[in-house]
């Protein structure tokens, strides 16, 4: 990390079930995936598919960050401005205090800066309804009740058999979508 990085975590809340509620950049539609692997019997999960997951109702392939909610985004950039921002900004006010006190009162110097009010963390029901994949038994996500849900491990490759076994190489998803 750079000396001019500042790393922010947020922690999100999950369902009762272990879902994380997710948003699609594409249809904006929203839905949850298995933040914790449902049981050891389901398998291991599989590899993220190069170029990451695909929306259960669109179908469209997204970076595994690209799935934040309006809600979990507005939580991040809140913290970032209550948790980095402001102290910076109240840093340089100071600074500026001092700079003006010690060249004998030529420079005036003023800052204000109101920090943001933080806000209350976000909370998760248990509403949509669970959708199971046989070709994905590990990665079951949750959707809107009208909707149909796809695979978001991408059925790329829809005929692969599920679990092909644990010898499996791991790299062999990135031959699916050649750079
Ligand atoms: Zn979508
Ligand atoms: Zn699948």
């Amino acid at each position: 990390m750079g000396e001019n990085e500042i790393s922010l975590s947020m922690s999100v809340p999950l369902d009762s079930d272990g879902f994380l509620r997710r948003e699609c950049p594409t249809c904006e539609r929203e839905f949850k995936w298995i933040h914790t692997p449902p049981n050891e019997s389901a398998g291991p999960a599989a590899p993220v598919a190069d170029g990451g997951y695909f929306c259960p109702y669109c179908g469209v392939q997204a970076p595994t960050n690209a799935w934040l909610t309006k809600a979990q985004v507005a939580l991040a950039q809140n913290a970032v401005a209550a948790e980095a921002v402001a102290p910076l900004l109240e840093d340089f006010s100071r600074s500026l205090g001092r700079i003006g006190r010690s060249s004998g009162g030529t420079v005036s110097a003023k800052a204000r800066y109101n920090p943001p009010e933080k806000m209350d963390p976000l909370t998760e029901g248990d509403d949509m309804k669970r959708v199971d994949f046989s070709c994905h038994p590990a990665e079951p996500v949750k959707i809107l009740d009208d909707g149909i849900g796809l695979c978001t491990a991408s059925c790329a490759e829809p005929r692969r058999p599920p679990n092909q076994g644990r010898d499996r190489a791991p790299s062999r998803q990135t031959r699916l979508h050649p750079a």
